[in-house]
């Protein structure tokens, strides 16, 4: 981020006048002269998101849907189309929205979207900077996905959700160590995998997800927290 820029460039001007004419308003500018790029982040009135161009538009950051909306408590319908431009799209908003608000995994139905869809990424996240190397898993999507096993094994771990309170809420949640789900992924091919650790629990929170279920509904009562006292309690 840097200096506002003024308006200059004939394609910044274009864009800004596109904006102007689909409801968009310019929330900021940032500007890096290295690659003479724009970059601007615009509120869109009618979708609920916000937008970050960069001449063009790159980003689409989706506001996690919150509980309460009926969205978070339907059951997800499958996909058919998997190749479309549509589940292309969200796939790719809930990967940019996933990163935006420090999630490590995001449900359609937390982008408003009643599909069988959802994407993990177990990286370091401003509430997770306490991870062991291990624990880290590079980005995937999981279109029409099924639980094929679950450990009898489980072990009790804590959640957060960004449909809950926007993350201000976590508590201990009960699982199966280990998980075997089948999906399809974003290139359109089935596949299998067996996970354990973070990632496992991740699929499992997000499985529930497209199910209608959210992590309060299983959670241990008496360990709820907020994020402020997590965060003081992990950092310890
Ligand atoms: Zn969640």
């Amino acid at each position: 981020m840097g200096e506002i820029p003024t308006i200059q460039t004939n394609k910044l001007s274009q864009s800004l006048l596109l904006l102007s004419s689909c409801e968009c308003r310019i929330e900021s500018f940032a500007y890096r002269r290295s690659k003479e790029r724009y970059l601007y982040l615009a509120t869109n009135q009618s979708s609920n998101s916000f937008e970050l161009f960069c001449y063009t538009k790159i980003m689409i950051i989706k506001n996690a849907t919150q509980v309460g909306n009926p969205v978070i408590r339907k059951k997800s319908k499958k996909v058919s189309g998997i190749n479309s431009k549509e589940t292309k799209k969200v796939v790719r908003d809930l990967i940019d929205s996933m990163r935006h608000h420090g999630l490590v995994g995001m449900a359609a139905p937390q982008i408003g979207k009643e599909l069988r869809i959802f994407v993990t990424e177990i990286r370091e996240t401003n509430v997770r900077t306490h991870n062991k190397s291990t624990d880290i898993d590079g980005v995937r999507v999981y279109i029409n996905p099924k639980i094929k096993s679950l450990s009898d094994k489980t072990n009790k771990g804590w959640e957060g959700c960004g449909s809950v309170a926007c993350a201000g809420l976590f508590a201990k949640v009960e699982r199966p160590k280990e998980v075997v789900v089948e999906a399809i992924n974003e290139k359109g091919k089935k596949f299998a995998l067996e996970a354990k650790g973070l990632l496992a629990r991740v699929i499992q929170h997000e499985m529930d997800h497209i199910n209608g279920v959210i992590f309060t509904d299983a959670a241990d009562k008496k360990t709820y927290m907020s994020r402020e006292e997590y965060l003081s309690m992990v950092s310890k």
